[in-house]
């Protein structure tokens, strides 16, 4: 693991042409990491892959960074495109849910809003704060995109026409009964999973409260969305995103 920070900077990243940091990252640097001149630093801009940079000049709170060597090719566009519907859920449980969809690979975070939705404001700002460390830490060379909420059908309709629904239906056929009983339980996530290799994927996780019985039905009803039971237990929503995330990415991601 390497001790040089790693940082997520806007500037294009072109060897022998230094940039300037903002005051934030600058901070970081100079009073944090408390670095001086000459420091190696590794850059990524979701553009131009990844870089050793040196810190070149320190203008009173202004950090200057010269890139030196290309460490890191940008790939092109390699595993299938994945994104993550989800209903927020308490402050710290959501925040979590964002951090571990960065570090699982996600590239379009849509926090969604249905029936029973409790926690309706969404502080995409702070997501996309999470999401960056987040990035930094997980060796990423890329941001996730985080949408502004949306309510649910309208996210639906967002969707690429390509893309597979894959509903995570915490209940079966029969909603009356706790869990919807074994008849009609949605089909396990990994077969399924595996039948959609190739293809950009969308996972939907609900809220607390789960999903209305009127959401069930549309979402059953719609074209190209499978019903997926991620097991027999009731799993929290930010443990539900982790296991369908994980299973998509071992079965049609980059975990190959
Ligand atoms: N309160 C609900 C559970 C909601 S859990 C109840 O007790 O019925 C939050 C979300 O996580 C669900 O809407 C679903 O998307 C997902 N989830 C949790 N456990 C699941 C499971 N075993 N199978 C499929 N999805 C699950």
């Amino acid at each position: 693991m390497s001790s040089q920070p790693r940082l997520y900077v806007m500037a294009d990243l072109r060897n022998g042409q230094p940039f300037s940091l903002d005051q934030e990252a600058s901070k970081y640097l100079l009073r944090v990491m408390r670095l001086s001149e000459g420091a190696e630093v590794r850059v990524f801009n979701g553009r131009h892959g990844e870089w050793l940079a040196k810190l070149s000049r320190v203008d009173g709170r202004v950090a200057e960074l010269l890139p030196v060597e290309q460490m890191r090719i940008q790939p092109e566009r390699q595993s299938a495109h994945l994104t993550l519907l989800f209903a927020p859920v308490k402050k710290a449980e959501t925040d979590f849910i964002v951090e571990k969809a960065t570090e699982l690979g996600a590239h379009t975070l849509q926090p969604v809003i249905t029936d029973y939705t409790q926690s309706r404001t969404v502080r995409t700002d702070r997501f996309a704060k999470i999401a960056l460390e987040a990035a930094e830490q997980t060796e990423r060379l890329d941001l996730p995109e985080i949408a502004d909420a949306l309510p649910l059908n309208r996210a639906l309709d967002g969707l690429a026409p390509d893309c597979a629904l894959i509903f995570c239906d915490e209940a079966g056929n029969d909603a009356t009964r706790p869990w919807g009983g074994e008849e009609g339980r949605a089909q396990a996530a990994l077969k399924t999973f595996c039948m959609l290799t190739g293809r950009a994927a969308a996972v939907l996780i609900g809220p607390e409260g789960g999903f209305s019985s009127q959401e069930r039905a549309f979402l059953r009803s719609r074209a190209d969305t499978y019903p997926v039971s991620l097991g027999p237990r009731i799993l929290r929503a930010e443990t539900a995103a982790v296991s369908a995330l994980t299973l998509w990415q071992a079965a049609c991601g980059d975990w190959q």
